[in-house]
């Protein structure tokens, strides 16, 4: 069998870092340990019954059999926008600033190779989701990075950044609610954010998946797009996945500055031929209906989260409660780096926990850990009495 070598774009991808947890991981299962996974940021509740049966009934129409529109079907964009005015207060057009998603990974993948030339400058804040450097690796352009620190509540330094760079960064990608930091942005910094970006004629890639994963209403996550101008310079990556429980349903949506939708969507044009319809109708019924539903989501992780911040605590381990998201940003204990403090919970214990240096940049998460809630709260319970008792 001839074995072919990978394009130089492949093989210049970062190593799997995960590797050496997911060997560990297969050796303590082989062993007949129970496994307690608090790795993945995907949820362990169900999609609602009512999207289901929205998705059974839109599967049985003809129309939806064919080939859906690149662009997504027009009642879902125009769903989109009802949300976004419902939820942010931001006025949409669904013709000209909506684009369906088969899931922001996908888009935020492919949004570089729209508009990055090879060489190009993309700036992106550590630690982080890996998708923002990959992609712009694919493109062929080359990365700044700004790290997020702690003392900085984990937004990136803008004026850390020379005003030639600003000049030659093409995109600045965040993430607030932030994965993995737990971090939520202030309306300040989004302020100075957009100002920076329309000063230098950069686009600001605002990836949103968390918005709807907080625990005190009084303090709503923001959307990019409500600092009044922003649309002259953002597009906003939205998911129903993490809100809806729908991560293997592949549904999200870009919206924003209508150059940038309407480039994303000549990507798409030419690479998927859009989401499949009965899963759009679907995702009209989850954001026409879903609200009542996400409120009871946030009140499970937030008692989730209020389980594993006390044990933490009481271990001694440090770790701010988050305002959003479902995961925690914790610190290591001295002296251990991330990796072997999350090898020695493995192999010890059976709980699988992320260690700071798989986001983008190793040495931007060394020194911390993330928790994933996604398990129920009598899980969170026994993982940290079995790390409680090393
Ligand atoms: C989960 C997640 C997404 C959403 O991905 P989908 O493709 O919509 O399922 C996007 N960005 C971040 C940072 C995430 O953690």
């Amino acid at each position: 069998m001839s074995e072919f070598s990978l394009a130089k774009r492949v093989a210049a991808l970062p190593p799997y870092l995960f590797a050496e947890i997911d060997r560990v991981k297969n050796l303590v299962r082989a062993r007949g340990v129970d496994i307690i996974s608090l790795g993945i940021g995907d949820p362990d509740l169900p999609t609602p019954d009512f999207i289901i049966d929205a998705l059974n009934a839109a599967a049985r129409k003809p129309e939806n059999h064919q080939y859906p529109s690149y662009v997504g079907l027009a009642r879902f964009r125009a769903a989109v926008a009802g949300w976004y005015k419902r939820r942010f207060d931001v006025d949409l057009d669904p013709e000209n600033e909506v684009v369906t998603l088969i899931g922001s990974k996908e888009g935020i993948a492919h949004f570089p190779l729209a508009f990055v030339d090879p060489g190009e400058l993309v700036l992106i804040c550590p630690p982080n989701y890996p998708v923002y450097g990959v992609a712009t690796g694919f493109a062929g352009g080359r990365v700044k990075h700004l790290p997020l620190r702690e003392e900085n509540d984990f937004l990136p330094d803008l004026d850390a950044v020379s005003d030639a760079e600003w000049e030659q960064a093409k995109i600045i990608c965040v993430n607030y609610p932030n994965n993995p930091t737990a971090a939520v942005a202030p309306r300040a910094f989004y302020e100075k954010l957009v100002a920076k970006a329309k000063a230098s004629n950069t686009i600001v890639l605002s990836d949103a998946a968390y918005t709807e994963m907080y625990f005190d209403p009084a303090k709503k996550p923001l959307s990019l797009l409500e600092i009044p101008g922003a649309k002259d310079v953002v597009i906003e990556f939205h998911s129903l996945s993490k809100t809806y429980n729908m991560t293997g349903w592949r549904i999200g949506m870009a919206v924003g500055n209508p150059s940038l939708v309407k480039g994303l969507g000549k990507i798409k044009e030419n690479v998927d031929s859009g989401a499949f319809q009965a899963i759009q109708e679907a995702g009209i019924a989850a954001l026409e209906q879903g609200e009542p539903f996400a409120r009871d989501f946030r009140r499970i992780y937030k008692e989730r989260r209020d389980l594993a911040v006390a044990g933490l605590k009481k271990m001694g381990i440090e770790c701010r409660a988050p305002e959003a998201t479902f995961y925690l940003w914790a610190k290591v204990p001295k002296g251990l780096t991330a990796a072997a403090f999350v090898t020695d919970i493995l192999e010890k214990t059976g709980v699988v926990l992320t260690p700071g240096n798989g986001f983008g940049l190793p040495e931007a998460g060394e020194g911390y850990f993330r928790i994933a809630l996604t398990v129920p709260k009598d899980r969170i319970e026994e993982a940290l009495s079995r790390i409680a008792a090393m």
